[in-house]
């Protein structure tokens, strides 16, 4: 990607190196684990949209105020700091302009949380384990940045295009919040069973990766960001994550009643079309039939 002048995101809370804090477990604010980018990466059935089902203030986490020291960091980390507010400052510009164009409303941001390790969240404590994920509660995306490392070295998803779709997928979730599909999803998979919730999280998935796709579709009309082979690697990317790719690596055969992200196949076709298209009118996953996904 040619991300040279453009500018960083001021919505970012830099919590790298601190500690955790207070832990607060989830369970305990009847917190809910909802699906997630990359669900076996780490080897856990975890999940990238946290929500916060209880009542707990947003106020968490807060006691981790401080600066943090730059220089604890590598250059290589700074790097992808400042790579991904880049990022996310393109999400704000091109969703800004989307939400006006497409009759969505006002487009409000959400804040990047950088952390390491784990940290509280307004929807109970997240941990590096879980992958990016996304706070509805607080409407923040969190992301430890040593993720990427790992899509490099266990998943061979390499590339700053690859890592792009990653955040825009994060994003994506916060636009299904700000559009209410994100709530009205979860509440029908509080009422479901586990088998009909994930074929919800199916749905909620695969339009994150459809936005992230809207995403990159203006990204590059507005600021020519897309070079030679960026397409192939988050394409790359969005068929090594999966579910049917990564639970066969896993195990060797693959459950699709288990299934909570779709397919490589799926994740495929949904990315390319929001590529394609950069209308989020395209996005009907809800809509579609499970043959038709
Ligand atoms: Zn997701």
């Amino acid at each position: 990607m040619d991300l040279e002048g453009r500018r960083e995101s001021s919505n970012v809370e830099d919590r790298r190196g601190m500690s955790a804090g207070r832990k607060v477990g989830i369970g305990g604010i009847g917190g809910l684990i909802i699906a997630g980018l990359i669900t076996l990466l780490m080897g856990g059935n975890l999940g990238d949209v946290l929500q916060n089902a209880g009542t707990m203030g947003m106020g968490m986490g807060q006691e981790q105020q401080g600066e943090v020291d730059p220089t604890q960091f590598t250059e290589q980390e700074q790097e992808l700091a400042a790579f991904s507010k880049k990022i996310l400052a393109g999400t704000e510009d091109v969703w800004t302009k989307v939400f006006q164009e497409q009759g969505l409303g006002r487009y409000t941001p959400p804040t990047m949380v950088l952390y390491t390790g784990s940290t509280s969240t307004g929807c109970g404590q997240g941990s590096a384990q879980m992958g990016p994920f996304y706070c509805s509660a607080d409407q923040c995306l969190y992301i430890d940045l040593s993720f990427f490392s790992s899509m490099r070295q266990q998943l061979g998803a390499d590339g700053d295009f690859a890592y792009a779709y990653v955040i825009a997928h994060e994003v994506g979730h916060h636009v299904e919040y700000l559009t209410g599909t994100l709530n009205k999803a979860h509440q029908q998979m509080s009422r479901m069973n586990e088998k009909d919730a994930n074929r919800i999280s199916v749905r909620l998935e695969l339009l994150a990766d459809f936005y992230a796709g809207v995403w990159a579709h203006h990204d590059n009309k507005m600021f020519g960001s897309l070079e030679q082979g960026d397409l192939e690697e988050a394409i790359i990317c969005a068929q090594k994550i999966g579910d049917d790719y990564l639970q066969k690596r896993a195990q060797g055969y693959d459950v699709p009643e288990s299934f909570t992200h779709g397919t490589s196949a799926q994740r495929m076709k949904w990315l390319k079309l929001g590529l394609q298209t950069g209308d989020v009118r395209y996005g009907n996953t809800f809509q579609m039939s499970d043959a038709q996904l």
